[in-house]
């Protein structure tokens, strides 16, 4: 038997003794769905999150969705009106948000390679862009001036100092991200004689974080690197972004990230900070920890069967819809993710399972040797954390199988 990482909490069973997903059991959600398999993702524990991100921040600190952790249309309409604004990473997803009626909110959009067709519907939706490049800053003006319109222009800068501990690291190297912070009062400069709107800056220097002193230092930092800049370049910061990278507990031994501490360290960080941020307005940009533990991914068991000694429950999942859980989106070691027989969740785990998708590819573990109930074909298999980077982060066209259903409850 092998570890698994913890199921969120409050997921219960029902008075059928299997999962309940916001109050119903998981075997009507899949028939209300039309099948599996299915992401089911519940609103009241992102609400839920929501509130605990403003119980723990500042309230001169604005909590933004960045769209790339899921993309699910009636998720992101749901959010607007719960959420400050939204941050985008391309023009697709600046596309699926104004169809779900995002738009109305602050929106900021960052990511390197942005192409013209991508600047220019910014610049026309009055998105701000978040640059990546002195060329990509070039492109933009440049663009604007032909549309006649002002953009709104911030510059993403590549920081000094990485976030330590991060799962995915984004600075404090050499980067394709962001523009190296010696270079950013320049071009601030350049920006701002250009006649754009000047909005800021904004600092992205890592995912997927647990450690509360990590993400205090790296905040720390990007607000010390802000006033600097603002200092050399004699603009002010009217927005900043102070990034993200909050984690949540994905396997066994992780523990929560304790928000109440990095909440009351930003708190000392705003009241310190240099009289020249006097005006800056800041965000935090927020995926998984938002929408993470609130989506289960719920596959159907087609096959058991034994082999080597082992007992093996196939289902018609897999991960061309959920890569990261099987430890294929970058992990360096493969970890179970939190996973339960959904059918029988009441039940005592009596016997060891290996899950696998059905896709002809050993790459497709599920969940290596855990111990569930008794697993039988037709039962439902839960994938727990599944509500960021999933289905909009897995090769949905590896094996041809039919695309994931997903349902906001
Ligand atoms: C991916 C990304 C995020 C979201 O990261 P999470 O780990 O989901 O919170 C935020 N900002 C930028 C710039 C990103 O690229």
């Amino acid at each position: 038997m092998k570890a698994m990482g913890p199921i969120p909490g409050g997921f219960e069973a029902g008075a059928d003794g299997s999962l309940a997903i916001a109050g119903t059991a998981a075997e009507a959600l899949v028939e209300l769905a039309g099948g599996t398999p299915l992401f089911v993702y519940d609103r009241q524990r992102i609400g839920e999150k929501v509130a605990r991100f403003r119980a723990a921040m500042p309230d001169n600190v604005a909590l933004h969705y960045a769209v790339k952790a899921n993309p699910y249309p009636s998720l992101l309409t749901w959010l607007a009106s719960h959420v400050d604004g939204f941050d985008l990473a391309s023009g697709g997803e600046l596309l699926t948000l104004e169809e779900a009626g995002g738009l109305a909110c602050p929106v900021s959009f960052a990511g390197p390679g942005k192409g013209d067709w991508e600047l220019e519907l910014a610049i026309e939706r009055g998105v701000t862009i978040n640059l990546e490049s002195e060329a990509e800053a070039a492109r933009a003006i440049a663009i604007a001036d032909r549309l006649g319109v002002q953009p709104k222009l911030a510059i993403r800068v590549n920081p000094p100092f990485a976030l330590k501990g991060a799962g995915m690291k984004m600075g404090g190297l050499a980067s394709p991200f962001g523009v190296d912070s010696e270079r950013v009062p320049t071009l601030a400069r350049r920006i701002a004689d250009a006649g754009a709107e000047w909005r800021g800056l904004h600092v992205y220097a890592g995912s997927q974080v647990l450690r509360a002193d990590a993400i205090i230092e790296m905040q720390r930092a990007t607000v010390a690197l802000a006033a600097e800049i603002a200092g050399s370049s004699g603009l002010p910061i009217p927005h900043l972004n102070l990034g993200g990278g909050f984690g949540i507990p994905y396997a066994s031994g992780d523990e929560p990230l304790d928000l109440d501490r990095v909440g009351s360290a930003l708190r000392d960080t705003l009241l310190d900070a240099p009289d020249v941020l006097n005006e800056t307005r800041y965000a935090i940009e927020l995926g998984r920890w938002l929408v993470g533990e609130a989506g289960v991914y719920l596959a159907r068991v087609v096959d058991v069967k034994q082999s080597g000694g082992r007992t093996f429950a196939i289902t018609d999942g897999g991960l061309h819809h959920v890569l990261a859980a099987s430890g294929n989106f970058g992990q360096t070691l493969r970890r179970n993710y939190p996973i339960a027989n959904a059918s029988r969740f009441a039940l005592r785990s009596s016997q060891v399972v290996t899950v696998t998708g059905c896709l002809c590819t050993p790459l497709d573990l599920l969940g290596d040797e855990v111990m569930m109930p008794g697993t039988r074909v037709g039962d439902l298999i839960a994938i727990f954390c599944a509500g960021a980077y999933g289905k909009s982060a897995s090769p949905a066209g590896f094996l041809s199988q039919p695309d994931a259903r997903e349902l906001l409850v």
